[in-house]
This record gives structure tokens, C-alpha cells and sequence, in this order.
């Protein structure tokens, strides 16, 4: 069977694998997570794909209130705080991991 073009992903042509993620969801400026969304995610880069049907029942959920059942947080910290790093011209850069 030929593989389809929506078995790879986009950014690193990793495969593409049916997972069930905690989802990342940006609206209106804010971010929710949402869990137990079926997603399709690269086995490589870690990029999570949606369907239609999906999204569009995330935006449903995201814009709901009563659909928040907790918070996440997560450890945050300062880059700069060893001193300055800045990328030289041409240096190699990759996307993720
Ligand atoms: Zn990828």
C-alpha cells in the first residue's frame, strides 16, 4: 500500500502514529490543556496532529468554562540567567529534542 502523505509529518517526515495525548490549545490568547484527545503524533519530532472533528471539538471545550476540571503547571526557568547565548550566523539549529 502507498503510503499516504498524512502518515508523515511536515516538519521532519517522522512517521505518524494514533496516540491519545494531553493536548495543548491555544484560545483567545490562553492556553488550555485538554486530555485524552485521539491525535495523530510524529514517532520522531513529537508533533501532534488533529483532525477537523477534533479541533473543532477542542474549540468547543476550550470555550467552556465549566469544561475546566483542574490546572497544570510546570517548572519554569531563565535561559539568560548563565549569560548571554545568542545563535551565530549559520549556525545549525533543529526544531525539537
Ligand atoms: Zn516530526
Amino acid at each position: 500500500m502507498k503510503p499516504r502523505r498524512s502518515d508523515f509529518c511536515e516538519f521532519c517526515e517522522g512517521t505518524l502514529r494514533n496516540r491519545v495525548v494531553r493536548a495543548q490549545f491555544r484560545y483567545l490568547g490562553q492556553t488550555v490543556y485538554i486530555d485524552n484527545v485521539p491525535a495523530r503524533v510524529c514517532d520522531r519530532c513529537g508533533e501532534q496532529y488533529y483532525s477537523g472533528r477534533v479541533f473543532e471539538r477542542m474549540a468547543e471545550i476550550a470555550k467552556d468554562p465549566r469544561r475546566v476540571v483542574g490546572t497544570v503547571s510546570f517548572p519554569l526557568a531563565d535561559f539568560a540567567a548563565d549569560g548571554p547565548l545568542a545563535l551565530e550566523v549559520g549556525e545549525e539549529v533543529t526544531s525539537r529534542g
